[in-house]
């Protein structure tokens, strides 16, 4: 079956912030169809949005997987249902927060799917550790991964944890 390499967003803001994370991981790679590869460092940073609320936990994960971009999402959605998210405030406090950031080179603009996701260029809680998984990674606009974090970096809080 074919493969594609993808980028996962994974963030928590309440609770046991890295146990959420830690537990969406293992639930991630029990899914048949889905391989991590390799888990960025966990960074803290400041919510953006609606900013009334507890700071975040992010990461990012590189995965191959089998899985169609539908599929993939409705199993990340299946993980966050799971785990307790629920949905109130948009960008509002969450148990755990699964994105598709990346999927292959393929562009998906559907209702309910957007890959590339379509905020993560502006969000240095996505793009710092992408950078650190695939600095090189050529993404919409034609800037690297590596490139738009390190901009990033110097608006937006965000620390190692
Ligand atoms: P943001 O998308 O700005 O990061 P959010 O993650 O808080 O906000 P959610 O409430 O988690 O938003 O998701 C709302 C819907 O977004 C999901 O039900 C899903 O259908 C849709 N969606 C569209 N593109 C994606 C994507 N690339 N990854 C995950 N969900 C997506
Ligand atoms: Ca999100
Ligand atoms: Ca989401």
């Amino acid at each position: 079956m074919n493969k594609e390499k993808a980028f996962l967003g994974l963030g928590s803001n309440m609770g046991n912030k890295e146990g959420n994370i830690k537990k969406a991981l293992e639930m991630l790679k029990d899914e048949s169809g889905i391989d991590i590869e390799r888990v960025a460092p966990f960074y803290r940073a400041a919510p953006v949005g609606y900013t009334e609320q507890d700071w975040f936990l992010n990461t990012v994960a590189q995965i191959q997987t089998t899985l169609k971009p539908a599929n993939l999402l409705a199993q990340i959605l299946g993980i966050e249902d799971f785990l307790g998210r629920k949905r109130q405030i948009r960008w509002g406090p969450r148990v755990v927060d699964l994105d598709i950031l990346i999927y292959g080179t393929h562009v998906i603009r559907e209702q309910g799917l957007e890959v590339p996701h379509p905020r993560m260029l502006e969000r240095a809680f996505v793009m710092v550790p992408l950078a650190d998984l695939a600095p090189d990674l050529l993404l919409p606009g034609g800037k690297t991964a590596e490139e738009i974090a390190e901009e990033l970096k110097g608006l937006q809080e965000i620390k190692r944890n």
